[in-house]
């Protein structure tokens, strides 16, 4: 990480540094540097703001990781792609810190030197090339984010569940007895990031930090949202549960209990997995039995 607020930031004069820092023309001049590289990014500059530290990591993705530049401000964490051997940024992406809790990921032996960025619409895991550059990112982002949340009194608490890459699994994680195919494509549950089969996963509810429809979840956590559902949050509907196709899987659903913290801390991606042409045969059938609620994922 190269950190521009390094020489400000050691012992206690770290708020007094970024505040300073932030007043700047050097810092100015950085911030207007950062923004005119981003095609299509929205302004940056703005009052009290500071350009903490910059580097590339490694977003670990559902499909495969990808190397994305990431810009630490005092308030927010921008990131995007690498484009034109670096001239350009592309996929502005801006997180404010005050929503962002940071915490090491749980399969850290095949990530290593990452760790968790979780917010309320997207979790994702990244990493960085040695442990050193790990560790001065997180003394940074820690040092922000702690400030930034304890400033900001509307702080969202619920984040996004992180997906398991489609890669780890062949089977449904739920079931157990589902073998994901062209024609059974795999799910994520929204709420826990499991990847699970169609069957398992026919409830919505919703999650308002996430979107304001419903969205899929996999049956052991819709059974736990049920339970715990208050006002603000409740079931929207559910499919019958008299449909053909659920009384043949009923026999034999295993659902797993979910334990969040067990869960493989991975990234998710905002991209919702499109249905396409690739309409499983239960699904045709599922239309011709009128039960065709379209799948928006
Ligand atoms: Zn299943
Ligand atoms: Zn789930």
């Amino acid at each position: 990480m190269d950190s521009n607020g390094s020489t400000h930031s050691s012992s206690s004069g770290k708020e007094d540094g970024l505040s300073q820092l932030s007043r700047s023309a050097e810092n100015a001049k950085r911030i207007k540097n950062v923004q005119d590289k981003f095609v299509n990014g929205q302004s940056l500059a703005k009052e009290g703001r500071a350009l903490v530290g910059e580097g590339v990591l490694m977003k670990v993705c559902r499909k495969k990781p990808k190397q994305r530049v990431f810009f630490l401000f005092n308030d927010i964490l921008v990131y995007g792609r690498v484009v034109m051997n670096g001239l350009k940024y592309t996929q502005q992406k801006i997180i404010p810190l005050s929503e962002i809790k940071i915490s090491t990921p749980t399969d850290c032996e095949e990530n290593p030197y990452s760790w968790l960025i979780s917010s309320p619409k997207k979790s994702f895991v990244v990493r960085a090339n040695s442990d050193r550059e790990r560790q001065e990112w997180l003394a940074h982002l820690d040092r922000c984010v702690y400030h930034c949340r304890n400033t900001n009194q509307s702080q969202n608490n619920a984040v996004a569940a992180h997906w398991v890459p489609d890669d780890r699994s062949d089977t449904c994680m739920h079931c157990h007895t589902t073998k994901f195919s062209t024609y059974n494509r795999k799910h994520h549950c929204r709420n826990c990031g499991y990847i699970v089969c169609d069957g398992c996963s026919k409830k919505r509810f919703l999650l308002p930090h996430l979107d304001s429809k419903s969205v899929r979840v996999c049956d052991a956590c819709y059974s736990k949202l049920t339970k715990n559902s208050t006002n603000e949050s409740r079931p929207t509907h559910q499919r019958d549960s008299s449909d053909s196709e659920g009384e043949e899987n009923n026999g034999h659903y295993s659902p797993v209990p979910v334990c969040l913290s067990r869960h493989i801390l991975i990234t998710i991606s905002s991209h919702i997995c499109i249905v396409g042409h690739f309409l499983s045969e239960r699904r045709k059938f599922l239309k011709k039995t009128q039960y065709h609620r379209e799948l928006n994922d």
